[in-house]
């Protein structure tokens, strides 16, 4: 698979994985890290290092190459991850078609529901879109978030969708497959899911429809909103509206907005706030929330004022907690939802009860003072302990009594007491996440050279393979690996290596390679050399003690003849 490795090479590995996770370069090092997206964590335990174009995560224990990193992230498979880095890089694909049945069954439901959002679009445009278009000027959205969100209608006899897309000869079981068009209980053939409604299409992380929210425009048409139903493309738990338009915002400004629907999405981000998502349609999901915190791990959640203290809104709070996010509320008063709120009071009134929002927790406090009489000591107490049973959900320890303390004071309750509660209801500390297994020094930094380049292995590594020393090693399988790659090709790859490595090993090959060493090809030979020098002074010493120890060993099981043997040796050996 020449084309693979050629793909590898030229994709930008740190760039290609920091569109997804927010990376920083390690101090001193060439190496990246950032917060894990496969795993929840609050400390950095995954990185990114360019030279081997690999990336790991020691918490969870994911690795590997981009393409790897392509399919877990984006649940594609091998082929599909291919294709979407080629495409994003602008590389052309070989003529050779690298796809199987799942690729081209996800490919022709992408072409359908580009084709939906094309006839949708024309239809909102066309002479059968002016109520469509009328009930859209009154809710005050103009032309151009039309187009930006590529709003559209779906036709209300229930035939237009299907007879396009049957056009194009997909067979009925991929049409069925598409969530677009509905078998009929009777007499065979399809009808349109979506009939008449206003569509808003829902993308991917690249912008590409994946699926449709449609809203009832006829008063009576019920559910009001209608969502497609999972799918292959689609998997609704995973996927935010607006997020692949907002994630650049998010990142710039270090917070996200969390709306309730399409409509708020739309009427916050064209008055200019860019940092705006809203689930499509479900209760808030911990994947959603986790693939927010790619992005950034603060948030403003903008509550539907009904919904404030409702038991659902609080699920979704403590999922934020849980998550590791830090969260505030947005609570608008009038009962106005976001969308009205700037309509009625202009932008500048919504950026202004933005940046006021409280932390989550001064907001629950808010809501005890409201509910008890915090003028007593009693009403003060049943007031944190209120608050208390979201402060003990917060992950870490510190960060748990630095609240604690905080919402203490502004509740006036004695700090005595908050102490308390909280040594009575600790729950264990977190384990900080491990960083995978230790290599020696001299070892890391004999590899690290070895792997940086090809003249250090030509030199180095015939007279390394003759030491016994290297058995010694803990890295002494990557050693023995990489002795037989060199032996067999006179250039190899790191995958190569990889794969003759077994599990335990492998990691040991990553902790190595993820080692904060910087070893620039052009020092690798020096430093290489260094190494093998201290190595050879080590190695009679290291005979010496091995010798040694053999000794011991006799005496303790009571051959003295070996014994006697051994010293005899060692005698030899330590005149020499
Ligand atoms: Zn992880």
């Amino acid at each position: 698979m020449e084309f693979v490795e050629q793909l590898k090479s030229s994709v930008d590995i740190v760039r290609t994985i920091g569109e997804y996770v927010r990376l920083k370069k390690a101090g001193g090092s060439s190496r990246y890290t950032g917060l894990c997206p496969f795993h929840n964590e609050k400390t950095p335990s995954f990185s990114v290092n360019p030279i081997h174009q690999r990336f790991k995560c020691f918490g969870c224990g994911v690795g590997g190459d981009v393409i790897e990193f392509i399919m877990q992230i984006d649940r594609l498979t091998f082929f599909e991850a291919l294709k979407l880095l080629a495409e994003r890089n602008g590389i052309a694909m070989p003529k050779r078609e690298y796809a199987d049945a799942d690729s081209r069954l996800r490919a022709a439901l992408l072409e359908m529901h580009e084709m939906a959002a094309a006839l949708f679009q024309s239809n909102l445009s066309g002479t059968g879109g002016a109520d469509a278009r009328a009930y859209l000027a009154g809710r005050g959205v103009p032309q151009e978030d039309l187009d930006t969100f590529a709003l559209g209608l779906s036709d209300s006899g229930g035939q237009q969708l299907f007879r396009r897309i049957d056009q194009t000869r997909f067979p009925p079981e991929v049409l069925e497959q598409s969530g677009l068009v509905m078998k009929r209980q009777e007499g065979g053939g399809f009808y349109d899911r979506f009939r008449g409604r206003l569509m808003f299409p829902i993308h991917d992380h690249s912008g590409k429809t994946i699926a449709f929210g449609g809203r009832a425009l006829r008063a009576g048409d019920e559910p009001k909103y209608l969502n497609s139903p999972e799918t292959r493309l689609y998997h609704k738990t995973y996927v935010l509206y607006n997020l692949h338009r907002a994630k650049d915002a998010i990142r710039k400004l270090d917070y996200s907005i969390l709306v309730e629907g399409y409509m708020d999405v739309i009427g916050v981000y064209s008055a200019g706030i860019r940092n705006v998502v809203a689930s499509c349609g479900t209760a808030l999901t911990n994947t959603q929330v986790r693939t927010l915190k790619q992005h950034s791990e603060r948030i403003v959640v903008n509550f539907d004022p009904d919904a404030a203290g409702s038991n659902a809104t609080e699920k979704y709070m403590q999922l934020l907690l849980d998550e590791g996010m830090t969260v505030r509320v947005l609570e608008l008063d009038r009962n106005l939802d976001p969308d009205e709120y700037i309509k009625e009071l202009g932008v500048d009134a919504y950026r202004a009860r933005l940046e006021k929002a409280p932390s989550y927790f001064h907001w629950l406090a808010d809501r005890a003072r409201k509910k008890f009489d915090i003028h007593t000591v009693e009403g003060r107490i049943q007031g944190f302990k209120f608050v208390a049973p979201s402060i003990e959900r917060v992950p870490d320890r510190l960060e748990r009594f630095a609240i604690a303390n905080d919402i203490a004071g502004y509740l006036g309750v004695d700090a005595h007491m908050v102490r308390d509660h909280f040594s009575r209801n600790q729950k264990a500390a977190n384990r900080p996440a491990s960083r995978g297994p230790v290599v020696p020094p001299n070892e890391r930094l004999l590899l690290n050279s070895l792997l940086a380049s090809e003249l250090a292995r030509m030199q180095v590594i015939p007279h390394l393979s003759e030491m016994s020393v290297i058995e010694r090693f803990t890295t002494r399988n990557v050693f023995r690996a990489i002795f037989t790659l060199h032996h067999d090709q006179v250039s190899f790859r790191f995958s190569d290596l990889e794969g003759r490595l077994e599990d335990a090993d492998r990691d040991l090959l990553s902790a190595v390679v993820f080692a904060d060493d910087i070893i620039e090809e052009q020092d690798a030979l020096a430093q290489a050399v260094a190494c093998l020098e201290s190595l050879r002074a080590q190695e009679p010493k290291s005979e010496m003690a091995e010798l040694r120890a053999r000794v011991q060993t006799a005496e303790r099981e009571g051959n003295l003849e070996e014994a006697l043997r051994l010293a005899d040796e060692l005698n030899r050996r330590s005149r020499r």
